[in-house]
């Protein structure tokens, strides 16, 4: 097992989960891997077809994600393929013979695919070592990303008896955890949970107060990186996209309205890492497989925990140090509770469906509104535990926050004026109201003469408003669902009123980009040293990058295929002179080093 992945992969060594994992495939057993993003979980599938020499299928969701695995798995020099709709005659014919040969030892399919008939008799008939389905949650109604399609995956227990089945999944809640095992039927399966938590991730939550500044701040504190920047709507890229570009940032707009061959051309250009920022709503992601993303934006808050779990995820894979804003307003999940509650009437929608999304919702509002440190709140979401007292990688835990000195007092008048205007009217009027506003609505209504009338004044309505999400957070103040929601008060705001409960309102401390960096964590990978660059050795990795670049361009395949991040990191820090040297470095394999090899250690010799 050592030699094949020295050989293949260029790791010396397993993470201890994937050696579990693979030990299951290895004894042919079932198994249902639950690693987040990043954690290696392809390794698992991809490693014991080329111990066992035999061919392993895998289940994918994305033609766009198979492609890049296969590209990757070819340059390292392993007979890997994928069956789609969008191979030529030729390629299908030449995929069969690999196939009827028993040279192939990885083939991905889609489930559409593999469901044709022909197929499927075809495949029944060749020695199938196991089958590996990724992304398994797309199986459960429960989660947050369910594909019908999926749902037939039940069947390959007859149509394949005996071929141990593996599931693979980055994002599962216990619930959803039951309803792979039952859905594929799993037989005694050996249950692998690695760690939700990603070290690596700087978590901050903002109130969203001038959007296009608050992104162009964190772009600023990642120059020249690959960023992505979540958007709920197909509007909100374009137009935040087009303000970037008016700041100098440039910028494209991504979504599932563009025509096929923008959304392709866009995809190719950040990956071959000609595009840096990318304004787009969850269309953009499943395959985009960039592992230097050193910034993931979300401009609203998503949904659920699992979409924020998964859309972060994207940052960072390569283990490097990488950070995660989110945005938010309490508008934002009112927002959601319409386009929920929408669907569930229209009856697009199971009502299950419908309250199973609702209570995600929830959580991720609580996860949003709550000042409390970020990895311990998704760690004990999915069911762990979080031992450390700081993270050391969150605004919480990094004291980024501040509590404004009067937070009471200044409840006691956002709330008042709720009251004293009777509990009828939205949060855009109230803070008009107490921001002392002359305009006619406020005046017809004799709201201008009421006590609260400007009695906060002083603030900004962008912190009114966030004032007043805190407080909903708090559970001192509700605010009605429908397409006019309005401020009322409960018991809670009651007891704030009478100055019998305490409340806390907080405000960012101001300017990140003045602040110092947090202290660096060490990387995943046991023994990586975890300390920032020199200078020198930052050179020698944006030239390294610049080749890499140039090579994925020539090849025709996404630069972190070449070599990931953590590898250029490596070499900068190394700086090989032989062969033996370079073949040491965490993934490089020969089968790489013979094709790269000599191009990066003149390189380096310069
Ligand atoms: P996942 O599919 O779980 O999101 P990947 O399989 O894409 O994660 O792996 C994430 C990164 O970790 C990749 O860059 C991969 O090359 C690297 N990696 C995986 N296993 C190892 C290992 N044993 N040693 C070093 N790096 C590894
Ligand atoms: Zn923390």
């Amino acid at each position: 097992m050592h030699e094949a992945l020295e050989k293949w992969f260029g790791f010396s060594s397993l993470r201890p989960l994937q050696q579990e994992a693979i030990d299951a495939a290895l004894l042919g057993r079932d198994a249902l891997v639950v690693l987040p993003t990043g954690g290696g979980k392809s390794l698992c599938y991809q490693l014991p077809p080329l111990v066992l020499d035999r061919l392993t299928v895998v289940v994918s969701p994305l033609i766009a994600l198979m492609q890049d695995q296969v590209d990757g798995l070819r340059l390292n020099g392993v007979p890997a393929a994928a069956a789609h709709g969008n191979l030529t005659p030729a390629e299908r014919q030449q995929l069969r013979d690999l196939v009827e040969s028993g040279e192939l030892r990885i083939l991905f399919v889609a489930p559409e695919r593999l469901f044709r008939e022909d197929f499927l008799r075809w495949l029944g008939a060749r020695d199938v070592a196991a089958i590996a389905i990724d992304e398994a949650h797309c199986i459960s109604q429960w989660g947050h990303d369910f594909r019908p399609e999926y749902r037939r995956l039940a069947e390959l227990r007859e149509r394949f008896p005996g071929v141990p089945v593996q599931a693979f999944t980055a994002t599962a809640t216990p619930r959803v955890r039951d309803d792979i095992r039952r859905q594929l039927a799993l037989r005694d399966p050996v249950e692998i949970v690695g760690t939700f938590d990603r070290s690596e991730l700087t978590y901050r939550v903002l109130p969203r107060q001038s959007l296009v500044d608050q992104v162009a701040e964190a772009i600023g504190r990642h120059r020249d990186a690959a960023t992505i920047v979540y958007c709920i709507s197909r509007k909100d890229t374009e137009t935040l996209s087009t303000r970037l570009n008016a700041r100098g940032i440039r910028a494209e707009p991504y979504h599932a309205g563009l025509p096929a061959e923008v959304r392709s051309r866009l995809s190719a250009d950040f990956r071959a890492e000609r595009l840096h920022v990318v304004c787009a709503t969850v269309a953009f992601g499943m395959g985009i497989d960039r592992s230097d993303v050193r910034l993931v934006v979300h401009a609203a808050m998503p949904k659920s925990i699992e979409h924020y779990q998964q859309e972060t995820g994207r940052a960072g894979r390569d283990g490097l140090p990488s950070e995660c804003l989110l945005l938010y307003s309490g508008a934002d999940a009112a927002r959601w509770r319409l386009l929920i509650e929408r669907a569930g009437a229209e009856g697009d929608q199971d009502p299950e469906v419908a309250r199973a999304q609702l209570d995600l919702l929830y959580h991720m509002q609580r996860f949003a509104g709550r000042a409390r440190c970020r990895h311990r709140t998704l760690s004990e979401y999915f069911g762990q535990d979080y031992p450390e007292p700081n993270c050391g990688a969150c605004d919480v835990c990094l004291d980024e926050l501040e509590q404004v000195p009067d937070g009471l007092v200044i409840a006691q008048k956002i709330l008042s004026a709720i009251a004293r205007t009777g509990q009828r009217f939205g949060q855009s009027y109230i803070v008009e109201v107490l921001r002392g506003s002359k305009s006619e609505k406020v005046r017809s209504r004799g709201h201008d003469r009421i006590p609260t009338f400007g009695l906060l004044r002083e603030q900004t309505a962008m912190r009114l408003g966030n004032f007043i999400d805190q407080l909903i957070d708090d559970g001192v103040l509700v605010r009605t669902d429908g397409d006019y929601p309005v401020l009322q008060l409960n018991d809670g705001a009651k007891e704030v009123l009478r100055g019998e409960r305490e409340v806390v309102l907080r405000t960012p401390k101001g300017d990140l980009a003045q602040r110092p960096r947090r202290r660096r964590r060490a990387g995943r990978d046991a023994g990586e040293p975890a300390r920032e660059l020199t200078s020198p050795e930052q050179e020698r990795f944006e030239r390294m990058r610049g080749l890499r670049r140039e090579l994925a361009g020539e090849l025709g395949v996404p630069p972190y295929v070449v070599f990931s991040d953590a590898t250029l990191v490596e070499l900068a820090r190394q700086r090989p002179t032989t062969r033996a040297a370079m073949l040491a470095v965490k993934g490089v394999g020969p089968k790489k080093f013979e094709s790269f090899g000599e191009r990066f250690l003149t390189l380096l010799a310069e």
